[in-house]
Parts: C-alpha cells; sequence; structure tokens
C-alpha cells in the first residue's frame, strides 16, 4: 500500500469524520474514533471510503483464520 500522507491527512470517516490511520498489515485505513472505528479496504491504492464497503469492528471474527477470501494480493 502507498498512500501519500498528505492524502491522509485530508481524508475522514465518511460516517463520523474522524480522521484516519493505515493500517499497512490489512491494508485498510481505520477509523481512529473508537465507537466508529471501520475499516475501509485500499484498492489499487486508492481508498475506498465507502460505509457500505467498510469492514466493521464487530464483526470479530478470527481474522487469521476466516474462511473469506483475502483481498490482499499486493
Ligand atoms: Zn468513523
Amino acid at each position: 500500500m502507498n498512500l501519500d500522507s498528505s492524502l491522509l491527512e485530508i481524508l475522514a470517516c465518511p460516517q463520523c469524520k474522524s480522521p484516519l490511520r493505515a493500517d499497512e498489515r490489512t491494508e485498510e485505513l481505520i477509523c481512529t474514533r473508537e465507537p466508529c472505528g471501520l475499516a475501509y479496504p485500499v484498492r489499487d491504492d486508492i481508498p475506498v471510503l465507502l460505509v457500505d464497503e467498510a469492514r466493521r469492528p464487530g464483526e470479530t471474527r478470527h481474522a487469521e483464520s476466516a474462511g473469506e477470501s483475502p483481498t490482499a494480493e499486493r
């Protein structure tokens, strides 16, 4: 993931307008506000800031062994 840090500064969570932080491991942008905490995917270095596309923190399944297809193909 190669995100411009200045881009990251102007981005905000569309749901709660809080700043986002980049998570290099999951290649997501994570909302920094706790009750929200939505994780937005980054596709081809382009953040997808859509609430519909975001992963909700409440959906805690064991991320390591989740049967879902991993979107990370580098
Ligand atoms: Zn948020």
